[in-house]
């Protein structure tokens, strides 16, 4: 899969390498699952055959219980980052996108309970819709940043960047202590309160910053 980054019509493709992603990044939605709120960043792996274009129809897995949408604020990593601290992280942004971190709720409780690893609940195929990526022509106000989602005509998650637990360039410098981000690499950042679950039919749109972004997608 190839994503764009896009700058007044000029488009630059990167393929598409892993998805890092952060769980309960917003105290609201850890509070909302009944979850505590964890001391470090809580980091997990999606493969990059995970990725799916989101403006196309969102297939659900069928036979393993609820999927649940996560509205998450996705960053394109465009440099090579080891060990990076968070000055070095953002010239390494080479765009802001959406995403849904899809997740079948009702296998990842059962996985939890018994202690295993929520691959199957995360990484399953389909379950990362991308929107295209924004290149910026000026490094943002991380801070500052807004995005939301609506499901059906009704607004189910507003998440703001400040409220973020730990903060994009402190969240990409630590996973970058642990695992090496290359060029094509995406970063999901985490989603605010308002998940819940996905019925065939239903109609999503998000949209980054207001007016940078905005992607429609349909639940096959
Ligand atoms: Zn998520």
């Amino acid at each position: 899969m190839y994503l764009h980054q896009f700058t007044c019509g000029t488009e630059i493709p990167f393929q598409l390498g892993k998805i890092l992603c952060v769980g309960r990044n917003y105290a609201d939605h850890a509070a909302e699952l009944n979850n505590p709120v964890p001391e470090e960043p809580l980091i997990f792996i999606k493969p990059s055959t995970a990725a799916v274009d989101m403006a196309k129809p969102i297939h659900l897995p069928t036979g393993h219980g609820s999927c649940h949408f996560e509205g998450e604020l996705a960053l394109l990593i465009g440099e090579k980052l080891t060990n990076a601290n968070a000055t070095e992280v953002a010239p390494a942004i080479a765009g802001l996108g959406l995403s849904l971190d899809l997740t079948l709720r009702d296998l990842q409780a059962e996985l939890k309970k018994v202690g295993h690893p929520w691959e199957k609940a995360k990484g399953f195929d389909n379950s990362c819709p991308l929107s295209p990526f924004v290149k910026l022509d000026w490094l943002p106000d991380w801070d500052k940043l807004s995005y939301s989602l609506w499901l059906n005509d009704e607004l189910r998650q507003r998440g703001k960047t400040e409220h973020m637990l730990t903060p994009i360039l402190d969240l990409v410098a630590y996973i970058s202590s642990y695992f090496t981000l290359e060029p094509g690499d995406v970063v999901l950042t985490g989603t605010p309160a308002g998940v819940g679950e996905l019925q065939h039919g239903d109609k999503l749109m998000m949209q980054l910053q207001g007016d940078w972004l905005q992607v429609n997608t349909e639940v096959a």
